[in-house]
């Protein structure tokens, strides 16, 4: 794909996602040739900094580019450095953007980058429809000489109403199609990789739905606390941390109706089309039956003393903000209808891994029965680490008789090593720069996710019969949790079944 020659205006650059994420992505789509050849990337934030001194910050003395920089060509890294520039918007993000404006035309001559920008939202959320507005009023967002783009990280709105009104703020100021919302878990190889499982293979797509397979499973496991982002954590959780964006990001993913074809607007299309069929949860009898918190307690792990979440800093000494969720829910829909999706994120568990499991169902006639192959065929799809596809399935033990085994075909990303993967960051910086939105999520599918979160949250905080449970550091969650997969076997604890 062409990428045109353009600008990166990044606000808020002064912060970690410009330092930690955006720049190694950028310098690395510098070292494979994929940057178009006038490019400039203007930084923009409150903090007093020449253009020497943000060159320093994200790259020379940059602990995230330290390695990289080592074994790249010193011609190559100046020649990186040299097209960053930075640009002070005084105290306040809402101010008169003349000055910047004018930097960019500057810029803009001097590197003849032809007037096409993206702006990157990089600031805390609260500022994003500031920064719209005051883009439009210097007339920064007008389409006149060359494109804009607006890229927006997350968290798109904290419930439904909060999202469709940054929409609403947003869309003032630029179309959505100029918009550019990003979920880093799309850039991810094996995310993307679900869709070509799923369509560019007859062996999967007509077992897809209901009549094969008997629940579908999602594990998101992070083997850490909140460590240093307990204050933010607090008023976020679980929920609207990982479930609301990256998790049913997934959800849709594997739920969706084939598109008609590769194009952004037909995969989104479809992804939305899914989002709404998820069965939103109304009665508290179902809220309660479906849906399990709990919070990490004090605790040890290999002999360590660890704090419980109330006790970390920035963390409520009285908070019931979740840091594990399960929920279990249905799709009404000709596919899945019947099928249980039983999805579940946390912070302190054993390991860290993200996989989807799709268990398939019994065959209708069992012959082998002492085989204890209890619906063992699994296809397990690996998000991280280790990414890659697992099918687990059933083989005759040599010898007399039909004793069954469980074998497993396992397939890692690692082992095509000779193709370099983009890191997310990268591969979705270069998918806004050329103008494909198909990894970026929309604003109807954004509120269609949030439509289904809202009720739980709000049940949640409604704290009527809500249980809150307990769990120790380096476990599986509450046990309690266990009973929400009850008659569907047991969690896929990876590592362990
Ligand atoms: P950050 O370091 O907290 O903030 C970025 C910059 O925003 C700061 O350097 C600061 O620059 C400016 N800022 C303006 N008003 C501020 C205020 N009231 N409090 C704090 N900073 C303020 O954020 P970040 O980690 O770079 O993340 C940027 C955005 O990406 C956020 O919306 C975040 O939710 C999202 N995000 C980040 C990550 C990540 O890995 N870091 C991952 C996913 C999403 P000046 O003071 O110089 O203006």
């Amino acid at each position: 794909k062409k990428t045109d020659n353009q600008m990166l205006v990044i606000f808020g650059a002064s912060g970690d996602l410009t330092a930690r994420k955006l720049i190694p992505g950028l310098f690395n789509l510098h070292l494979a040739g994929h940057l178009p050849k006038n490019f400039v990337v203007l930084g923009a934030s409150r903090s007093d900094m020449s253009d020497e001194d943000f060159r320093d910050r994200v790259v020379y003395k940059s602990p995230y580019l330290k390695d990289k920089i080592k074994d790249a060509p010193e011609s190559k890294v100046k020649a990186f450095a040299d097209v960053l520039y930075y640009e002070d918007l005084g105290k306040d993000y809402d101010t008169d953007y003349a000055p910047l404006r004018k930097r960019v035309e500057a810029l803009k001559d001097k590197h003849d980058t032809s007037g096409n920008i993206i702006y990157y939202l990089s600031t805390p959320p609260t500022l994003y429809e500031t920064v719209a507005k005051n883009l439009a009023d210097a007339e920064m967002n007008t389409q006149n000489h060359g494109w804009k783009r607006l890229i927006v990280e997350k968290p798109f709105g904290y419930s439904l109403e909060t999202a469709q009104n940054l929409n609403k703020g947003l869309h003032r100021f630029f179309e959505e199609h100029q918009i550019y919302r990003i979920d880093h878990y799309l850039g991810k190889e094996t995310v993307q990789n679900l869709l070509v499982t799923r369509f560019s293979n007859s062996i999967f797509e007509p077992l897809w739905n209901r009549n094969y397979i008997h629940h579908v499973e999602i594990t998101n496991a992070e083997s850490v606390g909140v460590e240093k982002r307990g204050g933010y954590y607090d008023k976020s959780g679980a929920l609207r941390d990982m479930f609301q964006n990256h998790l049913l990001q997934l959800v849709s993913l594997v739920v969706m109706e084939p598109p008609i074809g590769d194009d952004a607007e037909e995969i989104r299309n479809e992804k939305v089309k899914a989002l709404k069929s998820l069965r939103v949860m109304k009665d508290e009898q179902t809220l309660y039956d479906n849906t399990i918190r709990a919070q990490y307690v004090a605790s040890e792990i290999n002999g360590n003393k660890v704090k419980g979440y109330r006790e970390e800093d920035g963390v409520d000494p009285d908070s019931t903000t979740e840091t594990y969720a399960a929920i279990k829910f249905y799709v009404d829909n000709w596919r899945w209808h019947g099928t249980p999706f039983y999805v579940r994120t946390a912070k302190r568990m054993p390991t860290k891994v993200t996989e989807i499991v799709i268990h398939f169902k019994e065959p209708h006639h069992q012959i082998f029965q002492e085989s204890g192959m209890h619906r063992d065929n699994k296809l397990v799809i690996r998000i991280q680490p280790d990414e890659g596809i697992l099918i687990k399935f059933g083989v005759k033990v040599p010898g007399q008789g039909f004793k069954v085994e469980r074998a497993n075909m396992d397939f890692y990303y690692s082992s095509l090593a000779e193709t370099y993967v983009m890191e997310a960051y990268e591969r979705l910086l270069l998918d806004a720069m050329q103008g494909d939105a198909t990894l970026y999520a929309r604003a109807d599918e954004v509120e269609a996710a949030w439509e289904f979160v809202d009720p739980i949250l709000n049940y949640w905080k409604s704290g009527k019969d809500v249980r809150m449970y307990g769990y120790a550091a380096g476990v599986w969650g509450p046990e309690n949790a266990d009973d929400l997969i009850d008659g569907n076997g047991i969690w896929r604890n990876p590592g362990e079944n």
